[in-house]
């Protein structure tokens, strides 16, 4: 490949395309001098929160941002065309994706600020995350956050705060960045970023601009989908994409992860641990502690999806065929071994499957609403009421 097709292919500073709307009211607020001081940028896990905000710091940094004026509009014109024609396979209606883009305002990609950016040494711009994954962000992290807001910027512009996940701020981190929101100083950006504006703390939040970034339309999202490089290259069958849309609740970036990386070996990993619980060959707490390196909530979705499945799988027995719901093929051999299993399991009593939805459903909640939930305790948990369920049937207790 030409290094030319690949750099257009990573437009640099470019929002994905269900963001636009998005990126069009903030840039042209930027732009007309009336962008408030902090924005808390919300939504749904996998729809591109930390790029927007990212690429949203290279605009306000950009020393020459481009597509807002007509003599630029047209030398942008160029790359946004050559992307869509420079492959025959990419449908009209799929050319939609980009066609738009030439006339967003953008980071130009190749001033001063623009270069620092791209080798991630830029003196303006700071990234306040916690220390290590799942952990919390320190009240030292605030501290140096704010001695950076009170200095001038180095390059002569703005200066951009990104902090995520917002709730990672532990009571007194919360309380030291109040600071910052309140006292604002000029020419200064904070870009909180979080899933749910409810797990923050009232007065953060009330002193920032929420702004709630939306999921693509489904046919957005694979249209999308079947544009990206590792999946013509894995050849993923339209079938798959469908499904991992569905499972990752619409999602593009975390369908978009499933096919590259060792999601789909991981995906397998927690398959074969179900199914060894759900035979009674393992522990639910030497389980937990097995899938202790993997993501939570990938873990409690793939437990759903499966679920749904066996409901499904269990209606259609149940009323011979006569069901309005969708069918959902199983992608992997396991899964038809472990839907076996479950509906072969003498103490399963008619409601006990939705009620193990319940619990998936509430685990999930408190993963994404709690600030530092324990997530080994969570998942331990709902592994011993899937246990007990395929032993004794529901217990009362459980709520
Ligand atoms: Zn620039």
């Amino acid at each position: 490949m030409e290094p030319m097709a690949q750099e257009q292919k990573e437009l640099f500073g470019y929002p994905y395309p269900w963001l636009r709307s998005c990126w069009r009211e903030l840039s042209h607020r930027y732009l007309s001098q009336t962008l408030p001081h902090a924005l808390l940028l919300v939504g749904q896990r996998g729809i591109g929160k930390a790029d927007f905000a990212l690429n949203l710091a290279r605009l306000v940094l950009c020393q020459s941002v481009t597509g807002s004026t007509e003599a630029l509009f047209s030398s942008n014109l160029g790359a946004s065309a050559n992307l869509v024609s420079s492959d025959d396979s990419v449908s009209k209606s799929d050319s939609m994706l980009v066609e738009d883009d030439r006339e967003l305002p953008m980071p130009c990609g190749h001033c001063r600020s623009c270069l620092l950016l791209r080798a991630h040494t830029h003196p303006d711009l700071v990234e306040l995350e916690p220390e290590q994954k799942g952990k919390a962000i320190k009240i030292d992290q605030v501290r140096e956050l704010i001695e950076f807001v009170s200095k001038t910027s180095q390059i002569g512009g703005y200066k951009v705060a990104i902090i995520r996940p917002a709730n990672a701020l532990n009571i007194n981190a919360a309380n030291a960045l109040l600071k910052c929101l309140e006292e604002p100083t000029a020419q200064t950006l904070l870009i909180l970023v979080n899933e749910s504006p409810q797990t923050l703390m009232p007065t953060i939040r009330s002193r920032c601009q929420i702004v709630t970034l939306p999921l693509p339309s489904t046919q957005l999202a694979q249209a999308w989908l079947r544009q990206q490089p590792q999946v013509r290259e894995a050849e993923v069958k339209e079938s798959e994409i469908d499904q991992m849309l569905y499972l990752t609740h619409g999602a593009p970036l975390t369908t978009l992860h499933y096919f590259c990386g060792d999601m789909q070996q991981n995906r397998q990993q927690v398959l074969d641990g179900f199914l060894a619980l759900t035979k009674q060959n393992m522990t639910p707490v030497s389980l937990a502690a097995e899938w202790s390196t993997l993501d939570v909530i990938d873990i409690i979705d793939w437990l759903y999806y499966w679920l749904k499945g066996i409901v499904i799988r269990q209606e259609q027995v149940n009323c011979a065929g006569n069901t309005s719901e969708i069918v959902m093929a199983p992608v992997l051999a396991t899964e038809n071994e472990l839907f076996d299993t479950v509906l072969r399991c003498p103490a399963l009593a008619p409601m006990a499957l939705h009620l193990f939805v319940n619990v998936l459903l509430e685990a999930k909640a408190k993963l994404v609403t709690t600030a530092n939930p324990n997530k080994q305790m969570l998942l331990e948990d709902v592994l011993i009421k899937w246990r007990q369920l395929m032993m004794q049937g529901p217990r009362v207790d459980w709520g």
